[in-house]
């Protein structure tokens, strides 16, 4: 086998972003590479980043990190969704739960049959279409509004499978917890604020160089260095693609609260004139922000709406935030990775920047440069790094776009925008699609399951024109019984799992 020829890699930064990608290079490749953290603390990090979803799961146990250490030592909780408020109209709440509703037959999703079963029970009982009945048939979501959780496979006797989460945790906790990880790993932390970039005479970078005067050379760097994007955009020049015309939030606030109780295992979104506000319950303390668009809200006018719309007393200052909705253009250039915030930011809605930067990493760790680096497996890496940004960020628009928030009386306002602009092809696609056939695909390797998207089209006001003909075969009292059960089966395993806070606790 040839020797490796990319060996000393430089991160720069100490964010979560960096913390785990030493960690997992660390993990992977320790034997065969030397790695260098570089962060500074008269800098810090952005101190947000609370919600994920369920693919960390993965990510720590490939690093071999016991789920009740993690529980622990980052004060998580557990999340089973996100529940929207006041997203579609004022008054109206629905959720993304993760994981499957109700049950498929054959080729034949589940929401076929939910929505025949509708149109039957309408047309018999002269009622209205409800689309709140669907998520009847969601084991997260059913545990999440009791309050309950514990995972199916532990449960005696349980008729079901599959209940699937993800955690809300300290950020900060869990980038101690990965740096203590690293220091047992031989990674090598340096304190100070890099002040220089030397580039080659082909344009790669060949070092930095810290305020103290010291020099760190290096193979391969990967910019963790969060919005101000040091190397990828201040050395490299690469370009940022500025998505907000679609994402036209630009501002947040964020504050922690006192917790509350119960301990709800599911983040909370709730909608209000020019954004939305998050609420993230951890075990001591909850996490809160504001989320908004500067064109419509004042910053005072945010502060206070946050500050107004606690639900316990604040433990801080509210801290403000400004970012800018878009994407690095080539996520890998030269010998340089940007993986996270430098790498582009969509919006916490649905709390994917984690999941993007533990993507980054495994995408790193496929196609590691280890003999040199390859145009074909930069193209590689820049083109997975886009299709998944742009499907996630289809994903995102959806809630902002299909609102029937009332018009405010200048006709104007972020919610009314969102309504009018136009969006990307593939999401109209997609819109049109389930409209017009209640079908929804997921493509190749996308994020979000067909379940997500049916829940936030549904929650966002789409009530489709037909369902699947396979739905019409079944008898419709079998197709009552088939329903029944499910929910039967749900509710009798949800009133078995102990509350989220006494789970948590006996961990
Ligand atoms: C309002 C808001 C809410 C969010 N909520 C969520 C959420 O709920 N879920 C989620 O998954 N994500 C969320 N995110 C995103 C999440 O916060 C980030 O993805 C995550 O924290 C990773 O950030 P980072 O490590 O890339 O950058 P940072 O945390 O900013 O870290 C940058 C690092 O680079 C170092 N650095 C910078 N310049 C230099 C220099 N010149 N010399 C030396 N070091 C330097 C800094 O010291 C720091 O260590 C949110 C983001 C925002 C803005």
């Amino acid at each position: 086998m040839k020797q490796t020829t990319i060996k000393n890699i430089v991160i720069v930064g100490g964010g979560t972003s960096g913390w785990m990608t030493a960690a997992m290079l660390s993990r992977l490749f320790n034997t065969q590479l030397n790695i260098t953290l570089i962060e500074s603390d008269a800098i810090g990090t952005i101190g947000v980043g609370e919600a994920t979803i369920p693919p960390l799961q993965i990510f720590n146990s490939v690093l071999g990190i016991k789920e009740s250490d993690f529980i622990n030592a980052t004060q998580a909780t557990y999340k089973l969704g996100i529940e929207f408020e006041n997203w579609y109209q004022q008054g109206d709440a629905y959720m993304h739960a993760f994981g499957n509703v109700g049950r498929d037959l054959g080729f034949t999703s589940f929401h076929h049959y939910w929505l025949c079963a509708q149109a039957a029970h309408n047309a018999d009982s002269n009622t209205q279409y409800n689309p709140a009945d669907f998520w009847r048939y969601s084991i997260n979501y059913q545990a999440a509004k009791h309050n309950k959780f514990q995972p199916i496979a532990t449960i005696p006797n349980a008729q079901m499978s599959g209940i699937t989460h993800a955690y809300h945790f300290d950020a900060s906790l869990y980038a101690t917890m990965l740096q203590q990880y690293c220091s047992q790993r031989s990674v090598k932390r340096l304190e100070g604020k890099i002040d220089n970039t030397i580039l080659d005479s082909s344009g790669n970078i060949a070092s930095v160089i810290l305020q103290s005067g010291q020099t760190i050379a290096g193979d391969l760097f990967i910019d963790c260095s969060g919005f101000s994007a040091l190397l990828i955009e201040q050395a490299l020049g690469v370009d940022y693609e500025n998505w907000q015309h679609w994402l036209p939030c630009d501002s947040a606030y964020a504050v922690p609260c006192e917790s509350t109780h119960p301990l709800l295992p599911y983040t909370k979104a709730t909608a209000h004139d020019a954004g939305w506000q998050w609420r993230i319950p951890l075990q001591h303390r909850t996490g809160n922000g504001i989320v908004y668009s500067s064109q419509y809200m004042s910053d005072a006018q945010a502060k206070q709406q946050l500050l107004d719309n606690l639900d316990g007393t604040p433990l801080a200052e509210p801290r403000k935030i400004n970012f800018t909705t878009g994407r690095r253009v080539k996520q890998w250039h030269k010998n340089c990775i940007a993986i996270g915030l430098s790498s582009g930011f969509l919006e916490p809605l649905e709390s994917t920047s984690l999941h993007l930067v533990q993507s980054a990493i495994i995408r790193l760790t496929k196609l590691f440069p280890h003999h040199g680096i390859q145009s074909q497996q930069v193209d590689e890496f820049n083109r997975q790094s886009q299709t998944e940004f742009e499907q996630i960020r289809d994903f995102i628009i959806l809630h902002y776009h299909l609102n029937a928030k009332q018009t405010q009386p200048d006709n104007r306002g972020l919610w009314q925008h969102c309504r009018d602009m136009s969006i990307p092809e593939s999401l109209q696609q997609k819109i049109d699609l389930f409209s017009q056939t209640a079908n929804v695909f997921r493509h190749q390797d996308e994020l979000f399951t067909e379940a997500a998207w049916i829940q936030v089209m549904l929650g966002q006001g789409i009530t489709p024109a037909d369902f699947h003909p396979l739905a019409v075969a079944v008898e419709p009292a079998a197709l009552q019984d088939y329903l029944g059960n499910i929910s039967k089966v749900i509710n009798t395993t949800v009133a078995n799992m102990p509350e989220h806070s006494a789970f948590i606790k006996a961990l």
